[in-house]
């Protein structure tokens, strides 16, 4: 069986955005389900444009997202380097032999000579192709511009024909060269440009299945086109869907987070993020949407992704975040969880801050309060009053303002000094005892008992489970609450 290598080769010219995660997801699965071999590459010759911290959100994102690469910057490998700015003494020799061969040829012509024949196929209502003014120079007029101090760029020499390819997710795609027009590899800088670049690095690093966006799909016959000319094995392409906003747009940043690390930022789980993409374009035979990357890696089948463009449901992406939240280890969650609790490491909340908080209630917190969440962030709101001594009582309040809430909460600082706080089991029974007492002796719903004392220790109408919020807060905290909700 073949050598199988896919890489991701991602620009360093804004943080890993969902969309190439998605592609260096397919990559990696392809290469899982295949034994074969997952490389990363950096393509920064852009240098305006690259940037360090750019390459170590790649770095992070990809790993938080568990897309571990083989070979690549940082771990080396054969056919290294893996960054495309140190290669750039690789590219001239490789141009050379184009040129030798008679499938490139230089070009003199300056940017105002292109724009004048760009502006006169606009006129014509014509598609534009390069002129090949250039192509027949004698060495003679060569020198002469030389001369001049004119640096030539280097093209490739378009070879016209009709160009099928066998996509793996579109099927054949034909191209006509002839609306390529020769077009530019070196420029007259001496860098090479992507298309070229991207077949050097790919051939050399022995890559044999480039799975990308179907944005590139214009690219490939020129890809193509470079491959023969230099006698070299053409890969596999395989051209993704793109991935639209709900409203069939692009997705932007005016839809919600495009970073996978904003989407970190915003409370999603990569786990989460990474489960949510693969099902962009593809779907496990099972049924089951739900699952880890290595089960769906064993799954994968490059040939059944879909060709057209998938949606990018925010809200689908809540749920199944929420879902993740619910089965994570707890102490896992709490981890994750406490960045989005720093809030309450202020002093404002005395002796009731998140870091004076033991772990074993940390984890009780949050494993109380995951239920209803779909994102990290929501914490904050919902962990609120198992910070301070004090609470907002603004949502309680109505409750709390009831002569029935006020009976309540007398009857349980009667009760209170005896309630055991070291036992959630035990104030779990006596909160079940104080609601048969009010529904024997005053008629009141269980749910009403609740909301006093829920709003009386909580301030609100609503949260996490009761017994354990108080064995969380302790006696003290809860009577002082309680006492202070008397006042109302
Ligand atoms: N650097 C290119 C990009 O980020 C890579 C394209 C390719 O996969 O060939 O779009």
């Amino acid at each position: 069986m073949e050598n199988i290598r896919v890489r991701i080769a991602p620009s360093p010219s804004g943080n890993l955005h969902i969309g190439t995660a998605r592609t260096a997801l397919f990559n990696y699965l392809y290469a899982k389900k295949t034994g074969g071999e997952f490389v990363l590459r950096i393509e920064d010759t852009d240098l305006e444009r690259s940037n360090q911290e750019y390459t170590q959100n790649i770095f992070d994102s990809l790993k938080a997202l568990g897309l571990q690469w083989d070979e690549g910057p940082d771990v080396g490998g054969k056919y290294g380097p893996y960054y495309q700015s140190e290669r750039f003494d690789i590219y001239p020799k490789y141009a050379q032999i184009l040129l030798d061969k008679g499938y490139a040829y230089e070009c003199f012509c300056t940017p105002e000579e292109l724009e004048a024949e760009k502006e006169e196929a606009v006129k014509n209502h014509k598609a534009y192709v390069y002129s090949r003014k250039c192509m027949n120079l004698t060495e003679e007029q060569k020198a002469e511009l030389r001369a001049k101090g004119v640096k030539p760029s280097i093209r490739f020499k378009v070879e016209h024909k009709e160009l099928i390819f066998n996509d793996l997710v579109k099927g054949e795609l034909k191209f006509d060269t002839n609306l390529i027009g020769d077009f530019v590899i070196m420029k007259s800088n001496g860098t090479p440009t992507y298309n070229f670049a991207v077949v050097i690095d790919d051939m050399l690093m022995k890559v044999s299945h480039i799975i990308r966006g179907e944005d590139h799909i214009s690219n490939t016959p020129k890809q193509i086109l470079i491959y023969e000319a230099l006698g070299a094995e053409v890969p596999k392409f395989g051209h993704l869907g793109m991935i639209l906003a709900p409203d069939r747009s692009k997705l932007s940043k005016r839809h919600g987070a495009t970073a996978v690390s904003d989407f970190v930022k915003q409370g999603y789980l990569t786990d989460a993020l990474i489960n949510f993409v693969a099902l962009l374009g593809w779907a496990p035979s099972d049924g089951v949407e739900i699952k880890p990357v290595e089960d769906i890696a064993k799954d994968f089948r490059i040939h059944d992704v879909s060709s057209s463009n998938s949606i990018f449901e925010y809200d689908k992406l809540n749920w199944m975040n929420g879902q993740y939240i619910k089965k994570m280890d707890i102490s896992k969650l709490t981890d994750m969880a406490l960045p989005f609790l720093s809030k309450y490491d202020s002093k404002e909340f005395g002796e009731f801050t998140l870091s004076k908080m033991s772990r074993e209630n940390l984890e009780k917190m949050i494993e109380i309060t995951r239920e209803p969440i779909t994102t990290l962030s929501e914490l904050e709101h919902d962990c609120a009053y198992f910070f301070g001594e004090d609470v907002d009582y603004t949502e309680g309040m109505e409750t709390l303002q009831k002569l029935e809430a006020k009976t309540v909460l007398n009857r349980v600082m009667e009760l209170i000094n005896d309630w055991n706080f070291n036992d959630d089991e035990s104030i779990h029974n006596v909160l079940a005892d104080l609601r048969t007492e009010f529904k024997e002796k005053h008629s009141m719903k269980p749910k009403e008992t609740m909301w006093a004392v829920r709003a009386a220790v909580t301030g609100r109408t609503r949260g996490a489970d009761m017994a354990k919020t108080m064995t969380i807060l302790g006696k003290e905290t809860c009577i002082k609450r309680i006492k202070k909700a008397l006042e109302f």
